[in-house]
């Protein structure tokens, strides 16, 4: 039987969960729960995805051509073992503000480096971050980062 998350066919069992899937060792270790490392630091309760939704997000995060799991942002290749890592495997809510789902797995790094930002904010401050460190700076750019870091 192939794995229903990553379609490997190595030791693939029904694993006692509701409704059951067939995961191999791996994917059962990680479908266990959502891992949301962002734990409440404001007021507001932070949801994480049910069983089945975490499940679903991690197939589309498999990249079969790979045979990996991939950051959704940066498409890097993400560390599933080492919670210490950059590169550790991450939930992350794509607007944090507002707590309507819309759930992404990325890099912890990423995350971390998007915590309070949306995701269009994220990707407009990315190139701009890129630009003011460069060496030399570009003008235009810190202009610009400064007018979009007026507020979060
Ligand atoms: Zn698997």
């Amino acid at each position: 039987m192939k794995c229903e998350i990553c379609s490997s066919t190595k030791t693939t069992k029904n694993r006692p969960c509701r409704p059951p899937w067939n995961l191999c060792n791996r994917c059962y270790k990680l479908s266990k729960k959502p891992n949301s490392n962002r734990r409440n630091r404001g007021r507001k309760k932070v949801d994480v995805p049910k069983r089945n939704e975490w499940r679903r997000m991690l197939q589309k995060a498999w990249n079969r051509d790979r045979g990996c799991f991939e950051c959704k942002i940066t498409h890097i290749k993400l560390n599933i073992n080492d919670k210490d890592s950059p590169l550790y495997l991450n939930l992350d809510h794509s607007n944090p503000s507002k707590n309507n789902g819309g759930y992404m797995i990325v890099a912890a790094f990423v995350n971390e480096m998007k915590h309070k930002m949306n995701l269009n904010k994220f990707r407009k401050i990315v190139p701009l971050l890129r630009d003011v460190i460069s060496n030399p700076p570009k003008t235009s750019s810190i202009k610009e980062l400064e007018h979009s870091m007026k507020r979060w």
